[in-house]
């Protein structure tokens, strides 16, 4: 079965709307003729109207970094599905270690901004990964697999074909410590075992496995080489024209 190869870019609070812009102007660009490949680019909420509208006719689709499962409401500081939608998003990532960490997100509120997304027709990308602690006490398959677990409850199996997950080591990202690609791989199995168990394996063998953390240019060749890693979730180096460009055109 082929699985979407899927290269994100994760831009977090950076870029300014003018700066934002340039960006993708240059991305548009050099990755024109690019097939067979999901590109996708995760700004600010600020920078989202402007982005999508720069990028309107091309192969590179827009997406949120997060979202509230509500349609409206008195919500101060939140950003609905709806209103990702309007702005042009077709994706969302949610559950971002950096959410879990910085905002408290439990696996169940995760669980329950799938659900709606979903809903609305936005296509989620799951984040999961262990700490390094964790992972020091060898907890890290038990973690990663009981965030899959909750973070799919009640998903059907139906709406697995717009869901992608992304293994994120928290120790890997922004920190220059990449997971070395048979570190990936082991998790990305893991994670296939779990969806396997959920869905039943055929399902398991079409969902996109994105590895995320401290992806680059001179490392992506040999993350996306290994079988189980299907594509990229890329923060700091996304927000660079040439890095984005050189690791959606990763070579494996
Ligand atoms: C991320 O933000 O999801 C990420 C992986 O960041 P970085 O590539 O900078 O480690």
């Amino acid at each position: 079965m082929t699985r979407k190869v899927i290269l994100a870019g994760n831009w977090k609070m950076y870029k300014t709307v003018g700066e934002s812009v340039a960006l993708v102007a240059r991305l548009k660009e050099t990755l024109a003729d690019v097939k067979g490949r999901e590109i996708l680019v995760c700004p600010p909420f600020t920078t989202l109207y402007a982005v999508a509208k720069a990028l309107q006719g091309s192969n590179i689709q827009v997406g949120g970094q997060n979202l509230y499962p509500a349609e409206e409401g008195a919500y101060t500081g939140e950003v609905s599905p709806k209103m990702l939608l309007d702005v042009g998003c077709s994706c969302v990532i949610l559950g971002h270690s950096e959410r879990r960490q910085y905002f408290q997100e439990s696996d169940q509120f995760v669980n329950q901004k799938l659900k709606v997304a979903l809903e609305y027709g936005l296509k989620p990308i799951l984040c999961v990964g262990e700490t390094l602690e964790q992972r020091g006490e060898g907890r890290q398959k038990t973690v990663v697999s009981m965030q899959v677990e909750r973070g799919l409850q009640e998903i059907p199996a139906e709406a697995m074909k717009d869901v992608a997950i992304a293994y994120e080591p928290i120790w890997a990202i922004g920190t220059g410590h990449t997971a070395t690609p048979e570190q990936a791989d082991e998790m990305h199995a893991v994670i296939r075992n779990n969806l396997s168990g959920l869905y039943g394996d055929q399902l398991a063998q079409g969902v996109c496995i994105m590895y995320g953390g401290s992806v680059k240019p001179g490392n992506v060749d040999d993350l996306m080489a290994q079988p189980e890693v299907d594509g990229a979730l890329v923060g700091g180096a996304s927000l660079d024209a040439e890095s984005f460009a050189r690791i959606v055109r990763f070579q494996s």
